[in-house]
């Protein structure tokens, strides 16, 4: 890995502003964390810090205050269970910077762990204010990046420090960054990239990207529908990016020229309207009927990918295969989350949906990596640079 890492640095008795991506799901009337794994993820770092006592400054965001002060918004119950994780008491302030702060971070004794305010209570957060990003900085004396997840975004708290401190990455984001940059440059073969969900516009230049890395490429969920009417097929009503189709139709032409399988569904499930009890049939995909949606993946196509994926050594999988959210409409998706956990491969999961899904299917540790940042893994293996990796130190 190109990038310094927390082990190439003395962190000892140093005070270090650690940047983790701690935006839980949480239930904003109770304080209550539904699933505490963005946590648990930093748990390695935080650790090693605490050990090699250094003095720990933890910030992160917590949802979308838009730059204001919202109650429930703070950062007291994270705080509050990272304590419960490390089984040591953990200190809280009422911002991220200031005098409160600045004191609180100043008394800080070696292994100490103080966790900061929601970053974004502040817009020139977001903005990547020069002023805040130094102020933040001058709370410690080395950054380390652990929120991969927040990676592609730049930010005072993930870009403007850097500028101010020696900065490093975390065990979280090493790991990231080593099995994202395997899958790019060295992955294991042969190799798939397995791609759903809805977010079309979003997703095409990561297929663009992977064409020229895998062995073979899928496309469900709501991404086949642009496909699908691409290759000139009738859809219904089912989701489609329109502008995408031109890029849609390059996609399927230079995979064929580069002989690399683009397999999409040859039949799906579909519906008059997008609901739960809605009644649903299964028809090839060359005959979907106009008044009806793509709902899920049909099972031929489920065996059809099942069969393309077995020969792989490396999968990544991004996106559900349906509206998934509708227990109608999930098995497309659950059917390929249980036999990817299935495989003899590795396993790379990213995306907000598909890993909901295998988390909620206890499958996680029978994948080799469930990732934990979506928009941060999509950038990644479109090509492009994270902003918050860019700016960490190289490694000689
Ligand atoms: P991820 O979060 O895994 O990256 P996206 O954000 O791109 O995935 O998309 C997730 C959404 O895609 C889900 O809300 C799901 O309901 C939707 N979806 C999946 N298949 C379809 C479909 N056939 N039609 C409409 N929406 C779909
Ligand atoms: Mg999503």
């Amino acid at each position: 890995m190109p990038k310094k890492t927390v082990e190439d640095i003395d962190v000892k008795d140093k005070r270090v502003l650690l940047r983790v991506d701690f935006n839980v799901p949480l239930n904003i009337n109770t304080g209550v964390i539904s699933d505490d794994s963005r946590i648990r993820a930093s748990l390695p770092t935080i650790k090693y810090l605490v050990s090699r006592k250094a003095r720990v400054i933890i910030c992160s965001h917590l949802g979308r205050p838009k730059g204001k002060v919202v109650e429930s918004l703070r950062m007291a119950p994270i705080a509050q269970r990272l304590s419960e994780l490390v089984d040591l008491p953990v200190i809280t302030a009422s911002d991220c910077t200031g005098p409160e702060v600045e004191s609180k971070a100043g008394k800080l004794k070696e292994g100490d762990i103080l966790v900061l305010e929601n970053l974004r209570f502040h817009p020139e957060e977001e903005e990547n204010d020069a002023g805040f990003a130094r102020k933040l900085a001058g709370l410690a004396d080395i950054y380390v990046n652990d929120a991969f997840g927040t990676a592609h975004r730049a930010h005072a708290s993930t870009v403007g420090v850097a500028k101010y401190l020696p900065a490093v990455a975390g065990f979280l984001m090493t790991k990231e960054l080593r099995v994202m940059e395997k899958l790019l440059h060295d992955p294991e073969r042969p190799s798939a990239c397995l791609i759903g969900g809805a977010k079309v516009s979003d997703k095409m230049e990561l297929l663009q990207n992977m064409l020229k890395r895998v062995d073979m490429l899928l496309v469900g969920g709501g991404m086949a529908a642009t496909f699908l009417k691409a290759e000139g097929y009738e859809v219904g009503h089912s989701l489609v990016e329109d502008d995408k189709l031109e890029l849609a139709k390059k996609l399927l032409q230079e995979a064929k020229e580069w002989k690399v399988p683009f397999l999409l569904p040859i039949d799906a499930i579909v519906a008059e309207e997008i609901r739960a009890g809605a009644s649903t049939r299964v028809v090839p995909t060359t005959n979907i009927p106009v008044a009806s949606h793509i709902v899920d993946i049909g099972p031929k196509s489920i065996a059809l990918f099942q069969n393309g994926l077995k020969k792989c050594r490396t999968v990544m999988w991004n996106g559900p295969m349906g509206i998934y959210e509708m227990p109608q409409f999930a098995q497309g998706t659950r059917a390929i989350a249980s036999f990817l956990s299935t495989l003899d491969a590795t396993t790379i999961i990213g995306g907000g949906s598909s890993v909901e899904v295998v988390q909620e299917m206890g499958l996680t540790g029978k994948m080799t990596h469930v990732s934990t940042g979506g928009g941060a893994s999509l950038r990644f293996l479109e090509g492009a640079t994270l902003p918050g990796v860019e700016v960490l130190l190289d490694r000689k």
